[in-house]
């Protein structure tokens, strides 16, 4: 099916698609538990990396009670650090780039987090994943979040030609398909479904509720 499809249908499809997601999952909530503050969001996102959004849910309870915002961070020492954010896996890298990201913020950026992808990407430990998730959340700018449930999902929507697993491939393709005021809230709503019905291992098409607009790709 998806591979004879028109991009006249396939973008249609794509629109039924967000339509459905919207109706199931009506509010489209970041999976990490933020209280609106971007650098918390700009250190779950890092913190993500490799490891549950459950995990980084967790472990921020506390880490943001011993470092409760950037000054805190930017002054911290990387291995202390490391010491909350063990069970997140890569803590020694993460530890750095989190109290190098949060120097830049303040020495570079007054602060205030960059809200374009360019000056986004020069922060320590920010790749286009957690930029595009920080430009979607904190500026409701266009962005695709081309994490693992995204990547596979859309694979298997025929969305994304089953080929294409780079993130970035993902993301262009997902971008040239959902309108730009969808992206954020369809990244989301992804990840719910992702969770529910479409899972890495295993995924039940018949409660879900894309289940007549999917051609369910084997990826
Ligand atoms: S119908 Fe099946 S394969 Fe398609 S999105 Fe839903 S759970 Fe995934």
């Amino acid at each position: 099916m998806a591979r004879q499809e028109s991009k006249k249908a396939k973008l249609s499809r794509a629109a039924a698609i967000v339509d459905a997601l919207k109706t199931y999952y009506p509010n489209a909530e970041c999976a990490l538990r933020y209280d609106g503050d971007p650098w918390r969001l700009l250190v779950m996102g890092r913190l993500s990396a490799q490891c549950t959004d459950a995990r980084v849910n967790t472990v921020c309870e506390t880490l943001f009670k011993v470092y409760p915002n950037a000054e805190a961070m930017a002054t911290a020492d990387a291995e202390e650090v490391g010491k909350y954010i063990f069970s997140c896996g890569l803590y020694k890298t993460k530890a750095r780039d989190l109290v190098a990201s949060s120097r830049m913020l303040i020495d570079v950026f007054a602060g205030v987090l960059p809200d374009t992808m360019e000056a986004l990407l020069t922060l320590p430990g920010v790749g286009r994943k957690i930029a595009n998730l920080l430009l979607g959340d904190i500026y409701h700018k266009p962005a695709i979040v081309a994490d693992t449930h995204c990547i596979r999902i859309s694979r298997r929507l025929g969305l994304v030609d089953k080929e294409k697993k780079a993130p970035e491939q993902v993301e262009r393709a997902l971008v040239s398909l959902i309108a730009p005021e969808e992206q954020s809230d369809f990244c989301h709503r992804i990840v719910l479904l992702g969770r529910q019905h479409c899972m890495a291992r295993g995924n039940v098409c018949e409660s879900c509720p894309l289940n007549t607009l999917c051609p369910k790709i084997p990826v």
